[in-house]
């Protein structure tokens, strides 16, 4: 069994996330795929008006009818920080573990909490992100080269192209009123505007 995770903070979720998910779970082919919205993310600041429960309902929505995606809400019912050291070893009994993230933290990985015991239970799998390709394609490998060598990681990269939009963009154009159909599903800005999300 080849089982993925996908963490994040989803905030909002948006079409690159979606994107790299699904192409995830094809190139991969995996069984099946767990995404995790967290708690309180370790690597960034979030707004004090936060509402992680909120987040998880707009994920859900995301992959509503996808048979091999389960969306989870472990990171959310533990309290402080979520460390994704923790949250791995749920998963352990699985089968193979591969964990997708994006170029922008796959650079500073070896600044997450216990990043070596992470390596030991997955294989990364890398999602490049816009315009990281050419500006910092050698970076990357620099990375790549030292996680493997150095601490015997294993690590894979999707060849499917990188859908250009994060989630700080996202909530500028929110907040300044642009319409956001071309970035996310309709549903979910539906969502945002009802419940007054990023305003
Ligand atoms: P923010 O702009 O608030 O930092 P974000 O758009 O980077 O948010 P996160 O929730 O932090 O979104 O991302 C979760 C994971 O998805 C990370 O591993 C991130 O690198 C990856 N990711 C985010 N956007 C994309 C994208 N457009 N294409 C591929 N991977 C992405």
């Amino acid at each position: 069994m080849r089982t993925g995770i996908f963490g994040g903070t989803f905030s909002p979720i948006h079409n690159g996330h979606i994107k790299a998910a699904k192409s995830f779970l094809a190139e991969m082919e995996l069984d099946l795929l767990y995404v995790i919205p967290d708690r309180i993310p370790p690597h960034k600041q979030i707004s004090g008006k936060d509402d992680p429960f909120l987040r998880l309902e707009m994920v859900k929505k995301a992959f509503a009818g996808e048979e091999k995606i389960v969306v989870s809400d472990t990171e959310l019912k533990r309290e402080g920080k979520s460390y994704t050291v923790e949250t791995l070893p749920e998963f352990m009994g699985e089968g193979e573990l591969f964990m997708l993230i994006g170029t922008d933290m796959f650079l500073t990985f070896d600044k997450w909490y216990r990043f070596e015991d992470i390596f030991k239970m997955c294989t990364l799998v890398l999602a490049v992100r816009e315009g990281d390709a050419s500006t910092v394609r050698a970076e990357i490998d620099e990375k790549k080269k030292l996680y493997v060598e150095k601490y015997g990681a294993k690590v894979e990269e999707l060849a499917s192209e990188p859908f250009p939009i994060s989630s700080t963009e996202l909530r500028a154009k929110i907040a300044a009123g642009e319409d956001c159909g071309a970035y996310m599903p309709r549903d979910i800005i539906d969502f945002i505007e009802e419940k007054g999300l990023y305003r």
